[in-house]
């Protein structure tokens, strides 16, 4: 699991502007993204504990890798909606 920060998600979502993966959603924070050109399809979750967030992806990489950052702007409007419908 790792922390989501400002500047290491910035980075990430630079690159993800360039991959362009598919996205689904399989639930709230849970996610699943595919990159177009080789089929690889990884898992990404999010956790929020207090006012921090962390992500975790199934694929190799050690940081917060695209297919978070691809993720993330999903995740806020179906975490902004829950708070209305709550
Ligand atoms: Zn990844």
């Amino acid at each position: 699991m790792l922390e989501i920060t400002k500047e290491n998600i910035e980075k990430a979502t630079a690159k993800a502007r360039i991959a362009k993966p598919l996205v689904k959603v399989i639930e709230f924070r849970r996610y699943s993204v595919t990159n177009r050109e080789t089929g690889a399809t990884y898992e990404v979750r999010f956790t929020k504990i207090g006012n921090q967030k962390f992500g975790e992806c199934t694929c190799p990489a050690t940081k917060i890798c695209y297919h978070i950052s691809s993720c993330l702007p999903i995740n806020a409007v179906l975490a902004s909606q829950m708070i209305q419908t709550a």
